[in-house]
């Protein structure tokens, strides 16, 4: 008997979101099931929520009066396997089921315009007073459901005419509405299949028998790496082509659709009218149509962002997560999750394989592999045959001794020189956090670190220090270089502005194109740069890191990093890592069409190995090193990571909630150090101070429970708003 449900609230409070219980009223029992999406009263106002299960009265043992249940959407119903997952994650990520219940649903459109009239169960034959009704129902007797629009087609009658006797015929109960979703899919394709498909490579035909081996065997998810232009999504297509022919459906996750258009297009081409793009840039409508084919199983394949990992498939039978190593699979804001971590719960509940493909494997995965946590399958060469293109490191330092002190080294300006002469594009990187500054030795590459975490000390001009922002140490910036003595230390930061505007003086009348937040804010402005650059309408391309993942431009023979330690001091125990991938994904990506390529890497610091290593594509030593430097400063994959935020205009009230909440989870939480709290790198924003806690751990149950202890904190202040973010990146 459904006489109650349980529903879970999107109640915009956390304090009081949660599930409660509501009268299932008599002449909606039939339309709501479990993972209904429903309308609720809730504190004066109606509100959302999901079904999660029926229940008898007597089961509920809730002495008050309980509420109905106001309207159902009917047009779709969240399956049994979206919920689990919902629920899995709630308590993985300490938040509430509704949470991740909303990132399931579809963008709330409203019910369609375009409905179906048919007859009620239980009608009665009458005498219909209007000859217009009779006729009405009539035709809808014999059509079984139709369209008000059609009805008047076939009576020749005016539209609204037909509306007035419908809406007489429903008061009666004669007829009922029901709603349909008009289906005009907006990534529907036509077109045929343009080239021949390439067959496979020995060393793409190789990895592609391990997959389907391993689907039938291990069943473990796999580690493709393989370096740039070897051929990846050619063996995605391939194991999904099995995956379909087996009656199951493949969801590819990509980093940033808008940065991919040539996959999409890929998968268009090879699977014609059987793909579904979910993307940030769709319309609410679009996407509502496109999630909706997925959700009747009409598309085979989803392709899609972040987000796209909570598409309705059934029958999934594989997930390809392309450039794993993106940390723009990493929400940043509440709940946080990681798109990464929700593959793993998904195929676990939905019996999926997965393959996660990269030419710079995170960290992370890449010791499951070595553990043998995963299958690493390796694609080592280029299907071209083209060798990677050179990577020269000029060290600065040098160029500093002999004189020049501007940003571009001498070899670099030469390079840009002759390529510019040439009618060739050139592309220089900046980090994305150029606001971050350290202390560097110009004279010898010093730099002040924290002894305790292993990162760069961010350096604060206002009391002139070098500051920890995982542990709060702090040391006043030295003058003198406490390696070499030389007077030439100081901060260090250059933004993309700079460095455009330092080539607008080198090369007047030479066009730059400057990609950054800043410049890109706009919607499709991205675009419209990338593909003003394609077409040749600037020579040089300034940018940040963002732009490197979609780099596809043939007429680029000149690839710079301008600073490499930019990327290389970020304050983050992922540093050396970024700075890697960064220059191997550029490498990689350089030299693609017939012009050869030419990677020119700027630093002080030629000695690191993740620049030595990425230059000289000598990958398994970079991750020997640094697996042994995360063991040594405990970092993942060894230790667990949580990052505490306290928000508050009040500053007080939200250093001591902050010391308050380290106290009880010292107490609560075993086997996990507490780092903190200290102001946040952010420290004011829109009026609001941050301050932050790190937590590390051996054991993610310990984080799993103080995300718990946090959620049902209770009389913690309510002016300050406190989060939490398991598995942060880009700390
Ligand atoms: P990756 O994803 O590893 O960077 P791609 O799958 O994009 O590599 O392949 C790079 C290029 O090589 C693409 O243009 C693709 O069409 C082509 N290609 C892939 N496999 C083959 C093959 N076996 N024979 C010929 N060309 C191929
Ligand atoms: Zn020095
Ligand atoms: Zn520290």
């Amino acid at each position: 008997m459904n006489e109650l449900a349980e529903v879970a609230v999107d109640a915009k409070h956390p304090a009081i979101k949660g599930e409660y219980y509501y009268i299932v009223p008599e002449q909606l029992k039939e339309k709501i099931q479990v993972g209904s999406r429903v309308r609720v009263p809730f504190n004066n106002k109606t509100i959302d929520g999901v079904v999660l299960r029926f229940l008898k009265k007597e089961d509920a043992n809730c002495d008050f009066c309980l509420k109905e249940i106001s309207a159902v959407d009917e047009r779709f119903v969240l399956p049994p396997f979206m919920l689990e997952l919902a629920g899995c994650l709630a308590k993985y990520y300490a938040a509430n089921i509704i949470d991740f219940l909303k990132l399931m649903l579809p963008p709330d459109v409203g019910l369609p315009k375009e409905s179906l009239y048919s007859i009620a169960e239980a009608w009665k034959v009458e005498s219909f007073r209007s000859e217009i009704q009779k006729e009405v129902f009539r035709v809808i007797r014999d059509a079984g459901s139709i369209t008000s629009e059609d009805i008047s087609r076939i009576l020749d009658l005016p539209h609204s005419k037909v509306k007035g006797a419908l809406s007489s015929l429903m008061k009666k109960g004669f007829v009922k509405r029901e709603f349909r979703v008009k289906i005009e899919n907006p990534s529907f394709r036509e077109d045929s299949p343009k080239s021949a498909f390439p067959r496979l490579t020995f060393e793409q035909a190789k990895a592609l028998n391990e997959i389907k081996r391993n689907m039938e065997e291990e069943k473990k998810p796999v580690l493709l790496f393989g370096i740039t232009g070897s051929g990846k999504t050619e063996v995605y297509i391939k194991a999904i082509e099995n995956v379909l022919a087996k009656g199951k459906k493949a969801l590819v996750l990509v980093p940033e659709i808008s940065l991919t258009p040539q996959m999409t297009e890929r998968f268009h081409e090879r699977f014609p009218g059987k793909v579904a793009v979910l993307h940030s840039r769709l319309s609410d409508g679009e996407r509502f149509r496109e999630w909706y084919r997925v959700y009747k199983g009409d598309a085979d394949i989803t392709i899609g962002a972040r987000s796209a990992v909570f598409a309705p498939i059934r029958d999934l039978g594989l997930i390809i997560v392309d450039e794993e190593h993106e940390s723009s699979y990493k929400q940043m804001e509440f709940p946080f999750y990681d798109a990464r971590q929700v593959v793993r719960f998904r195929a676990e509940i939905q019996g999926a394989a997965v393959v996660y493909g990269s030419a710079t494997p995170s960290v992370e995965s890449f010791y499951k592999a070595i553990k043998g946590e995963f299958a690493l399958l390796k694609l080592t060469r280029r299907v071209t045959g083209k060798p990677l293109p050179p990577v020269e490191i000029v060290d600065m330092r040098e160029e500093l001794k002999s004189g020049n002190k501007h940003i571009f080294s001498s070899k670099l300006c030469s390079e840009m020189d002759s390529a510019l002469s040439r009618g060739e594009q050139v592309i220089l990187f900046l980090n994305r956090r150029g606001h971050s500054t350290f202390v560097l030795c110009r004279d010898c590459g010093y730099v002040l670190k924290c002894p305790h975490c292993d990162i760069s000390l961010t350096y604060h001009i206002s009391d002139k220090k070098g500051k920890c922002h995982y542990c709060g140490f702090q040391v006043d910036a030295p003058d003198i270089c406490p390696k070499c003595d030389s007077r030439n230390i100081r901060y260090f930061g250059a933004g993309t502005e700079k460095v455009e505007q330092e080539i607008k003086s080198r090369y007047p009348g030479v066009k730059v194109i400057r990609v950054d937040a800043d410049s890109t804010s706009r919607k499709g402005a991205l675009e419209k740069m990338l593909w003003e650059f394609k077409l040749g309408k600037a020579q040089v391309m300034v940018g940040t890191q963002s732009i490197a993942k979609g780099l596809d431009f043939p007429r680029v023979s000149l690839v710079g990093i301008v600073a490499a330690d930019v990327t290389l001091n970020l304050p983050d125990f992922r540093a050396g890592e970024r700075t890697f991938q960064l220059i191997s994904q550029v490498a990689g990506r350089a030299g693609r069409g017939d012009i050869p390529g030419k990677v020119i890497v700027q630093t002080y610091c030629p000695e690191s190995l993740a620049i030595k290593a990425a230059c000289q594509y000598k990958f398994k030593d970079f991750y020997k090193e640094e697996l042994f430097n995360r063991k040594k400063f405990e970092y993942p994959p060894f230790y667990y990571l949580m990052n505490l935020t306290f928000t508050g205009t009040d500053l007080a009230k939200v250093e001591a909630a902050a010391f308050k909440v380290k106290k009880i989870l010292e107490e609560k939480v075993p086997q996990t150090k507490i780092l903190g709290p200290i102001p946040a790198p952010r420290f004011k924003v829109k009026d609001n101070f941050r301050y932050n806690i790190l937590l590390k751990s051996s054991k993610q149950e310990s984080l799993i429970k103080a995300g718990d202890i946090l959620k049902n904190l209770k009389g913690f202040d309510r002016k300050v708003y406190l989060s939490w973010d398991m598995d942060p990146q880009d700390l």
